[in-house]
């Protein structure tokens, strides 16, 4: 049987950054990816947020490293991620129960700003001056400046890259169908096919929505998650139209950025339709119809756009909590798993990877991923 001391399981940015980080350090790595790079929830059109501005505070400490971390990889990795910083601004309008509201604002911005991401209440007039053409109704805005937008499958495909220039092996077409471990701390890796793989000192489960299937049928143990194929519309831009930030309506649930190409991307984690067994999206009209009406509501000069694309064929996890689970397998502490993302995994990937790099080395779970446990959603191993 061949054997690595570290196997990753999935080449999306969170495994392929983690190989990165591992070889980095001097870890013998390899890197198994079922399809191709990239073919999971990192793939896909468009752009990803890069934000901790608005995120579950318990996110924060990792979203800061993150953000750290997030202009230095273009040079790193020697490849573009299409990084831009170029700062994000929520709008807020009514106000309404819940965190929507704009009373929220000040307890906001202290609790961000404690937890080291810059941020800022932005008034109408100012405002005006940020970003011309937003909507009447819209009193406040939080402004968030290290908030920014990359290419996800380029940062992908660079971190890959640069982890095999640092000696990792990445072996595509390469899927994972269960795992064992051993007293000792190795794990026997199953592959596709039959082949078995033996990683010495570790593994990193970084397969996303086939986490929950490698652990119940490796573990025994029931991860309680979901798939969500959030629907995004692309729209073209009126001549003249220019958006100098992204721009997010927490009420709306809408997130407008500009693509390399020019148009308007609208997300903000409405999911369309989606069949987990076959991976594949349907679109879905009345998403698509309270997109376009939440975007003209809040940008009025994008009221009669002719849509473009419209897309949810790439699916990420959710948890009840709506934050990640980054944790070892009860009981397996050369296990490591990270997925649930809830739609912020692209933008921690980096913070992810270095804390999982660090834990499996140093031997310490790092403080910033206390908080993402099994535990906590009641996911545990049979005795
Ligand atoms: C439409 C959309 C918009 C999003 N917007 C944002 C955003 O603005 N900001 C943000 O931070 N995040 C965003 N996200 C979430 C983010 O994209 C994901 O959290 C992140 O890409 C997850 O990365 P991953 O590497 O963990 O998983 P994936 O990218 O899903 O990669 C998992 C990989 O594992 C492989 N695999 C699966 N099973 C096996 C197996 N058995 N053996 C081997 N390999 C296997 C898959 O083929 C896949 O390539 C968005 C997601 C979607 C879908």
């Amino acid at each position: 049987m061949e054997s690595a001391e570290y196997v990753v399981v999935g080449g999306g940015v969170v495994g392929t950054a983690t190989a990165w980080s591992l070889a980095g350090r001097g870890a013998e790595v390899t890197l198994l990816e079922a399809n191709e790079l990239a073919s999971g929830a990192s793939g896909g059109p468009g752009r990803r947020g890069v934000r901790a501005g608005g995120r579950d505070l318990r996110e924060l400490p990792l979203a800061r490293r993150a953000q750290e971390l997030w202009p230095e990889l273009d040079t790193l990795l020697g490849a573009p991620t299409g990084y831009q910083r170029d700062g994000r601004l929520s709008l807020y309008d009514v106000e309404i129960a819940g965190t929507s509201g704009w009373q929220s604002l000040p307890a906001k911005v202290q609790a961000q700003q404690a937890a080291g991401v810059p941020c800022e209440i932005v008034d109408r007039a100012r405002l005006d001056e940020m970003q011309p053409g937003i909507a009447d109704e819209v009193e406040f805005a939080l402004y968030t400046p290290n908030d920014g937008t990359a290419d996800h499958p380029a940062t992908t495909r660079a971190f890959a890259k640069a982890a095999v220039e640092r000696g990792a092996t990445i072996a595509e077409h390469t899927g994972v169908t269960r795992f064992s471990p051993n007293e000792d701390g190795s794990v026997v890796l199953h592959l596709d096919g039959g082949d078995r793989l033996k990683a010495t000192r570790g593994v990193v489960l970084a397969a996303n929505r086939s986490i929950p299937r490698l652990l119940l049928d490796s573990a025994g143990v029931t991860l309680p998650m979901w798939e969500k194929a959030t629907q995004v519309t692309f729209v073209a831009a009126p001549t003249g139209f220019a958006l100098n930030h992204a721009v997010g309506h927490p009420r709306r649930s809408l997130s407008v950025k500009m693509t390399d190409e020019g148009s308007v991307m609208l997300s903000g984690g409405r999911p369309g339709g989606w069949d987990p067994v076959t991976g594949v999206g349907t679109p879905d009209p009345v998403v698509l119809r309270t997109a376009l009406a939440d975007l003209a509501a809040t940008l009025p000069a994008l009221s009669d756009v002719d849509v473009l694309a419209v897309d949810n064929n790439r699916a990420d996890t959710s948890t009840t909590d709506l934050i990640p689970v980054i944790d070892t397998v009860p009981g397996m502490a050369s296990v490591f798993v990270g997925t649930g993302w809830s739609g912020h995994g692209f933008a921690l990937a980096p913070a992810v990877a270095e804390a999982f790099t660090n834990w499996a080395l140093d031997g310490e779970r790092p403080d910033s991923v206390r908080p993402f446990t099994f535990e906590r959603l009641g996911a545990t191993r049979p005795n």
